[in-house]
């Protein structure tokens, strides 16, 4: 579904990702891990164009993301085609982004109405059949101001979940949370995956890896230095840098 291929990344004159390769087969979860700046989150953002590579390719289901050929030259895409093209990728970020005003389901039915264009009734329908999905059906009228920080992220994933992606994209959806709200938030991503949706997890979560990655990938500097099966990668890291990475948490 979403396939990278040699992307490179600088700000400036500093090289946040250099020569990554990256694939994302249908229903396969991949955790990322790393240390603090190597580059988890970039990649993640280069991967829905939220950020622009310099170098390489990402093609979604096939269609080169960003850019497109006119007369043998590579140029910028339009925004509504980059749109198109990663319309079916979801992201969820460690800040969820709730708008205060809104109630939960609000929250959820917002895109539906403006984006996809639904009728309230079957905005809210839908929006309902999300909130259920993650747990939240009876906090639909709430607030945020009046919901858990593990509750809020719940719901920024079920407005995710609204608009029908394919890919879901995680970038540390529970290390804003107080430890006690952690659980819930990985057991509806665990749901997930047991539903068969494909997800790229950037976490710290190295207990959630094991158990629920396909894959995992260490990257170090802007490049990936291992990937593999949990149980490979956590039981036998190979370079050095990722067996002090994993003492670190133990
Ligand atoms: P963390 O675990 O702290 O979230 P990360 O692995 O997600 O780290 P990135 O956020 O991708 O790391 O950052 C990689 C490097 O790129 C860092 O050195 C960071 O300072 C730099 N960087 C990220 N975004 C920008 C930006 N918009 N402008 C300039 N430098 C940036
Ligand atoms: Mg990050």
């Amino acid at each position: 579904i979403v396939e990278a291929r040699g992307i490179g990344k600088s700000f400036g004159e500093l090289e946040v990702l250099s020569d990554i390769d990256f694939r994302l087969e249908p229903s396969e979860v991949v955790c990322v891990i790393g240390p603090s700046g190597s580059g988890k989150s970039t990649l993640l953002r280069c991967l829905a164009f939220l950020e622009p590579y310099d170098h390489g390719s990402v093609y979604i289901d096939g269609q080169l993301l960003g850019y497109e050929e006119r007369g043998g030259m590579r140029v910028r895409a339009r925004e509504s085609r980059v749109d198109a093209v990663r319309a079916p990728v979801g992201m969820v970020f460690q800040h969820f982004h709730l708008w205060p005003h809104r109630t939960a389901l609000e929250n959820v039915t917002e895109a539906l109405r403006l984006v996809n264009g639904l009728s309230r009734r079957d905005a809210e329908a839908e929006g309902m059949a999300m909130l259920e999905r993650v747990g939240l059906a009876e906090r639909a009228g709430h607030f945020p101001e009046s919901l858990s920080g593990g509750q809020k992220q719940r719901v920024a994933i079920a407005r995710a979940l609204a608009m029908q992606p394919r890919v879901m994209f995680f970038d540390e959806p529970t290390s804003a949370l107080d430890p006690e709200l952690v659980g819930e938030v990985l057991d509806v991503m665990k749901q997930l995956a047991h539903d068969g949706m494909t997800m790229a997890i950037v976490t710290h979560e190295m207990g959630f890896a094991a158990k629920v990655a396909d894959r995992v990938v260490f990257m170090d500097q802007g490049r990936i230095i291992e990937s593999g099966p949990p149980e490979t990668l956590f039981r036998t890291p190979r370079s050095e840098r990722l067996q002090q990475f994993l003492n670190t948490w133990r």
